[in-house]
């Protein structure tokens, strides 16, 4: 791999930092408090494919590869966590199943909607009862009735559903107990019998909408099948293998954002008679945190360059995740440690960064899941060897 970005992936990167700083930085603060994601910049967002990113030209997206779709989620969290996980799932999750397992007529219905800048893309996986382990434990069901799927269920914690067209349900079809009891199906909120329930009260990442859905009796048209019937759990972990590396790239990006505030936080403030970046032990802190964050890009860009190589990527976007969702707790952590009481305070950005970057090891698979995948394919790898 080449370490050094093309120069119009570098000038992608600027126009996209450029466009964040002017009109997403500004208005972070007031999305964490008032939990409302900064709509106005999202609004815009479409004329430079940040809502289609990997979506093609002909349905409004910007057919991106993932390097650059990576660096463009990175920006979006250096200076708003909560825009980052719900554009990143908008990207991810929402639009990517129907760009990959869409039929035409699917594609033409949704994706010009979904890259349209009114609507945020959602994928329901979770449930009450279970997260890591959606085999055993989803239950949301779906029976064909005619030419209708019938769906009943309860999904939980289900980023954008607030503001989705449609989500990607994940169903269980069959009740066999294989992973071909599974199908995602396509449902628009508004839907009779589709309840959204109130927004969670969140640690952070506040403007990002957060909800359970339920599903009473809501019924669909049969057409509404994503892919094949018993193909939704290979979908799902197909998605989550991507979406792993975007929330890598986001993790980077909210630890990036924490190191800048570090850095000059540590040359402005004095102790001592001198500022604090001269003494050694901050200037630890500020080397760890160089070396783990240039450690953790390296790793995101590498899983984002081995998925467009064509090339099995999940082991890679565990390892990238597992890096950068720990490296940024590590960095945002370090960012409030320097900062003293000021870093305590809500009036320093860094603050809400720390918040933000703790679901980071949770959502799109724990730190312990991305440790169970890694080890399964390097167990694999020896066994074959
Ligand atoms: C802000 C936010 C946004 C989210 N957005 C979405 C979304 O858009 N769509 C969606 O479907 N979900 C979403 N989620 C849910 C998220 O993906 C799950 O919470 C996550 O996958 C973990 O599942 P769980 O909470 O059920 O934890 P559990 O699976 O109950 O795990 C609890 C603990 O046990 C550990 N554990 C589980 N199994 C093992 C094992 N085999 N070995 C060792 N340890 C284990 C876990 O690592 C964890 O520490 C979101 C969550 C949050 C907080």
């Amino acid at each position: 791999m080449d370490f050094e970005l093309s120069n119009e992936l570098k000038m992608f990167q600027k126009t996209i930092r450029d466009f964040c700083e002017n009109e997403i930085q500004p208005h972070a603060t007031a999305a964490d408090e008032t939990g409302v994601l900064p709509w106005d910049a999202i609004r815009k967002m479409p004329h430079l494919g940040l809502l289609g990113l990997q979506v093609s030209e002909v349905y409004g997206g910007a057919d991106m590869d993932t390097l650059a779709a990576s660096i463009a989620v990175e920006e979006i969290g250096r200076v708003c966590g909560s825009t980052g996980l719900s554009i990143s799932a908008h990207n991810g999750l929402g639009c990517g199943p129907i760009v990959r397992w869409g039929s035409d007529e699917q594609k033409t219905t949704w994706l010009p909607k979904l890259t349209s800048g009114k609507f945020l893309g959602s994928l329901a996986l979770t449930e009450p009862q279970a997260g890591s382990d959606l085999l055993n434990g989803a239950q949301t069901y779906a029976y064909q009735d005619g030419d209708e799927w019938v769906i009943n269920g309860t999904k939980a914690w289900i980023t954008n559903v607030s503001f989705a067209p449609v989500i990607n349900v994940l169903v269980r079809t069959r009740k066999d107990g294989s992973s071909h009891d599974f199908s995602i199906i396509l449902v628009e909120p508004d839907r009779a019998g589709v309840s959204v329930h109130p927004p969670e009260k969140k640690m952070g990442l506040k403007a990002s909408p957060t909800h359970m859905i339920s599903f009473e009796n809501v019924r669909v048209p049969s057409q509404h099948l994503l892919g094949e019937e018993g193909s939704g759990f290979y979908m799902t972990m197909q998605t989550l293998d991507s979406g792993r590396i975007s929330i890598g790239a986001l993790s980077v990006g909210i630890a990036q954002g924490a190191f800048e505030a570090m850095v000059r936080y540590a040359q402005e403030r004095k102790a001592f008679n001198e500022p604090i970046a001269n003494k050694q032990l901050i200037q630890e802190k500020i080397a760890n945190a160089a070396v783990e964050l240039e450690a953790a890009r390296m790793l995101v860009y590498k899983a984002a360059w081995v998925k467009d190589q064509g090339r099995d990527y999940t082991k890679i976007a565990a390892i990238a995740k597992l890096k950068a969702s720990e490296v940024a707790e590590k960095v945002c952590h370090d960012a409030i440690q320097i900062h003293g009481s000021y870093g305590y305070s809500r009036d320093y950005p860094v603050e809400r960064m720390y918040r933000d970057q703790r679901l980071m090891t949770i959502g799109e698979g724990t730190s312990e899941i991305q440790r169970i995948v890694i080890a399964r394919q390097v167990l694999r790898e020896f066994h074959h060897s």
